[in-house]
């Protein structure tokens, strides 16, 4: 069935699921075994079925299913964020690539690009995502790829994303996007022009905070390659948890709408209280690049930063009298959860890195959940009224 007619909840319900049906199954059975008989038939090597070789039905129905609600002729899952997005990263850039990155990544892909990338002899530059004018001085001949993502981490700035598509087709570069902030129900990079979407599936796309996965969708070509390279590197995603995301992926579509709803309501809120010095959500008409992400995204997404009046202070007295979200640095499940990043995502960097992109030691970053709207709204007035 070609499903790329339907809308997104009917994709997300039904995209991906083999036919006919194994065994007849609703629900694809977990393929727990590491063997799979081959009689001696002939064939290519990735043709042998094996768990690392991202070819059992779990991880088949879930690359059709990651391709689909991207909007891509193919995709594939991995063993975690890092994982799909490492190994994209490295297929991308070939041997001696030069990769242009913006400059708020995910700290493991900042890691990674900065120490390891650099460590293999590839080679990078941060670009000002804001100011296309700057890019072009820094391309050089061995330039391959620009890497983005489609919200900042933790201030939910978005990128310039028409320039950049623009740029990189002139130049014929890769571009790479990490979709995980928006998910693929509030923005679709590929139909937007970008070649690669890297997730970390741990996030919104599974949704259940009880697991860790990625995934990559593009094209059949890239994808191809991406395969092939991570049948190498290794980071297949365990069956199990493949039955795990392809149940959580059913409900993105109600969890994300309602997680943009709950946010924006949240934001209004804290952006309407006294003692509240700025709060960071795209769906804010005083967010800087409002109007951008009215038109990219088809919804503002549940995660929102905001500064208090009273700095640090303020900040650990109203953790600790909230009492629904709970304190953790991961995002994107049903349970709102809130972290300070000066302690948590960002507690890598110096204190004057930190203060340079803006992460004030009183940030507070709040991941969205399901509960209700007026509940979660309630607890943070009381919270705040403290
Ligand atoms: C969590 C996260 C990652 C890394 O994903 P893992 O599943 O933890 O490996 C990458 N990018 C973003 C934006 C993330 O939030």
């Amino acid at each position: 069935m070609n499903w790329s007619t339907r809308s997104l909840a009917t994709r997300v319900i039904h995209a991906g699921d083999p036919r006919p049906r194994i065994a007849g199954a609703l629900t694809i059975p977990i393929f727990q075994s590491s063997v799979f008989e081959h009689r001696g038939e002939e064939g290519v090597y990735e043709d042998v079925r094996y768990p690392r070789l991202n070819n059992l039905p779990n991880h088949e129905a879930l690359g059709r299913k990651v391709a689909a609600l991207e909007e891509a002729e193919a995709g594939l899952v991995a063993a975690s964020g890092m994982a799909a997005i490492t190994t994209a990263l490295l297929a991308a850039l070939g041997q001696g690539g030069h990769l242009l990155v913006q400059g708020q990544l995910y700290g493991g892909t900042h890691m990674f690009v900065t120490h390891t990338l650099a460590s293999l002899g590839l080679s990078y530059d941060v670009i000002d995502v804001q100011d296309p004018s700057s890019w072009a001085g820094l391309i050089r001949p061995t330039t391959r790829a620009i890497y983005v993502e489609s919200l900042t981490n933790p201030l939910l700035e978005v990128a310039d994303h028409g320039a950049i598509v623009r740029f990189a087709t002139e130049r014929s570069l890769v571009t790479i996007i990490d979709n995980t902030f928006a998910s693929p129900i509030n923005f679709r990079p590929v139909a937007f022009g970008y070649d690669l979407v890297v997730h970390s599936a741990t996030k919104y796309l599974n949704g259940h905070n009880d697991l860790v996965a990625g995934a990559v969708a593009g094209s059949a070509e890239w994808l191809r390659k991406i395969l092939l390279l991570q049948n190498e590197l290794g980071g297949s995603l365990d069956p199990h948890a493949c039955y795990l995301l392809n149940r959580g992926l059913k409900t993105l579509a109600l969890r994300v709408q309602q997680q943009n709803i709950n946010a924006l309501e949240l934001a209004r809120s804290l952006a309407r209280r006294e003692g509240v010095r700025v709060v960071h959500y795209p769906g804010l008409e005083a967010h800087p690049q409002h109007a951008r992400a009215r038109e990219l995204f088809d919804g503002f997404g549940g995660m929102l930063s905001f500064e208090l009046e009273g700095g640090l202070d303020a900040a650990r007295r109203v953790l600790s009298r909230l009492e629904i979200p709970v304190q953790g640095p991961s995002l994107g499940g049903v349970e709102t959860l809130i972290t300070r990043p000066a302690v948590t995502s960002h507690a890598g960097l110096s204190e004057n890195e930190r203060r340079r992109l803006g992460v004030t030691d009183g940030l507070l970053r709040v991941s969205v959940g399901v509960e209700s709207a007026a509940d979660i709204v309630g607890d943070f007035e009381q919270a705040l009224s403290g």
